[in-house]
């Protein structure tokens, strides 16, 4: 292992880098049958599944500098190579590689859905990175596989960029997260109704690599317990246990407890900082929850721009299903599915002891949510009243269409005196916005006098406001890759000029520091009037 502060010398070719070469994976059952299954494979947790690559002009849509150096200590200069996208195009795999598709299934919009898989993507082996991190690398829409259920095992283009610069997006946010180290994209045409209005249109095919220490899902249990594959659900489980969960003990009874109670409180501690962002995920089956508490599979997503509690990202989800205000209810219900996928390994006291844990999820939800909206007001502590101060600031954000994301960084820009300048706030177009509402001047009275109290108890009242503001800033993001910005770029892209989708990768590492070129290009400036009605499409 690497002591720090000691220089990894970055790989510069392929041929330097290789895989793991016994990936973890190998430990559990995988099927060799490289075949499209039709029906329901038994006793497995992968498939064999060879990628298939991606033809014709096949060429490099971009990279997170980040994820090639820190996460797989590669040289961000081998991305220039050709033999870099026939790697990212399951061409050309590494030494070491064993490519594999997952056996997964969900509960999709609260109704089981059986077994599903990866229909269109590859783990195609284990890296071990100069910090001994082990992690798996993916290729998603790399081809058909044995999930496939027919349909072709491609990802559009602008898919990719979505899933790739929100990963990388949500990592700098501060949102634990898959990551995303690349994408290309090829002349292979696939087709896609994006809208389900019965026009398809030919979209190019591409390829993102994903990032992550596993792909399981509450899914790959569900899909074993289901099944009644308990010998199987039990390896899979304690393999889980032994590889990302160190702090319990394989020889512990209660451990299958322990685990779900680590993976309920991760995962909720995630939903608190979607909310906290206007987050809003946009297809929350149990297939798309990871069972080490991180945010995956991007499809439909959205961070709300003029704050909604009901905004819905996804175009497909009529009813509001996965609404932003619903997703910690939503969450909460997916865990009490990872619970009845783990009663079968537990006694009838563990059970009990479950449904308890279980019990108290909302609330602990509810209170991490509060912390991280107390947090982005300046709040360290929680007092009386704090609760209501904050829904009413929703409700006034919601009643003027207020932009989430800039009434939170513009509260943070100014000081508490100078929100009660009208000429102050009429140079913030979000807080000009909010400031329209009737109860704005009573809110604003309760809010100043929220903050003296905490500044009383500081040692200096000068020191508290520019450490509290420092904390403000340090939380409210000046940029999220707000849908607008995310098709603009994909425009671009699809007309092979990838400058947009770079420049917002780049803009993303830095969320919360100005960056004058993203100025210019009205980041942090109201969105264009279109923004406001872009829909965004779970066919990908
Ligand atoms: P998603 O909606 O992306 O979470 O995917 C749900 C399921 O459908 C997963 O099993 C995917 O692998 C599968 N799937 C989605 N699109 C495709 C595709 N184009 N080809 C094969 N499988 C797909
Ligand atoms: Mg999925």
């Amino acid at each position: 292992m690497k002591m720090e502060g000691e220089a990894t010398t970055l790989k510069r070719t392929l041929a330097e880098w290789k895989f793991s070469q016994y990936p973890k994976y190998i430990l559990l059952p995988i099927d060799e049958n490289n075949e499209q299954i039709s029906s329901n494979v038994k006793n497995v947790v992968f498939s064999e599944a060879t990628p298939i690559p991606l033809e014709n002009n096949v060429r490099l849509v971009c990279v997170s500098v980040d994820a090639l150096a820190n996460i797989l200590d590669m040289d961000p200069d081998v991305s220039n190579r050709e033999e870099f996208v026939e790697f990212v195009s399951g061409r050309k795999l590494p030494y070491g590689a064993l490519p594999i598709a997952h056996r997964y299934g969900g509960h999709q919009y609260g109704l089981w859905a059986g077994q599903l898989g990866d229909g269109r993507a590859h783990i195609i082996g284990e890296y071990v990175n100069s910090r001994n991190e082990r992690w798996q690398l993916q290729l998603k829409g790399s081809g058909p596989t044995p999930y496939s259920r027919m349909r072709d095992g491609r990802l559009v283009l602008r898919a990719a960029i979505r899933e790739m610069v929100v990963s990388e997006a949500c990592h700098y946010l501060g949102v634990p997260t898959t990551r995303a180290a690349a994408v290309i994209v090829s002349d292979e045409a696939v087709v896609r109704d994006m809208y389900y209005s019965g026009c398809p249109r030919r979209e190019s095919a591409a390829v993102v690599l994903r990032l992550a220490k596993c792909w399981f899902r509450f899914g790959s249990l569900e899909v074993l317990s289901r099944a009644g594959e308990l010998t199987v659900l039990r390896q899979l489980t304690d393999f889980i246990i032994k590889e990302h969960f160190p702090d319990i003990h394989l020889s512990d009874e209660n451990r299958f407890i322990r685990l779900f109670s680590d993976i309920a409180h991760r995962t909720l501690d995630m939903v608190a900082k979607w909310q906290g962002l206007g987050f809003t995920h946009g297809l929350l089956n149990t297939d798309n929850m990871s069972i080490l508490g991180i945010t995956m599979d991007y499809g439909p997503f959205g961070f709300v721009d003029s704050y909604d509690s009901g905004f819905v990202a996804n175009c497909s989800d009529g009813e509001g299903k996965y609404a932003l205000a619903k997703q910690p209810d939503v969450v909460v219900w997916n865990i009490g599915q990872l619970a009845n996928a783990l009663k079968p390994l537990l006694t009838s006291s563990q059970q009990v002891h479950m449904l308890h844990i279980l019990k108290t999820l909302d609330t602990y939800c509810k209170n991490k949510i509060l912390e991280t909206f107390l947090m982005k007001i300046g709040l360290k502590e929680e007092r009386w009243g704090d609760e209501q101060l904050v829904e009413k600031l929703l409700d006034m954000m919601q009643q003027t269409g207020a932009d989430f994301t800039a009434t939170f960084r513009q509260l943070a820009e100014l000081e508490p005196s100078e929100l009660v300048s009208e000429v102050k706030i009429s140079e913030k177009w979000s807080l000009k916005r909010l400031s329209s509402h009737a109860s704005w001047g009573c809110w604003l009275d309760q809010y100043r006098e929220r903050l003296d109290k905490e500044a009383v108890d500081a040692s200096s009242v000068g020191m508290f406001e520019d450490e509290r503001r420092r904390r403000m800033l340090s939380v409210n993001p000046i940029y999220v890759p707000r849908n607008w910005i995310l098709h603009e770029a994909i425009v671009d892209a699809e007309k092979d000029d990838f400058g947009k989708v770079q420049f917002l990768l780049e803009v993303i590492r830095r969320p919360y520091d100005i960056n004058p070129e993203a100025e210019l290009r009205g980041f942090s400036a109201q969105p264009p009037q279109w923004a406001y009605a872009l829909k965004i499409s779970c066919s990908t």
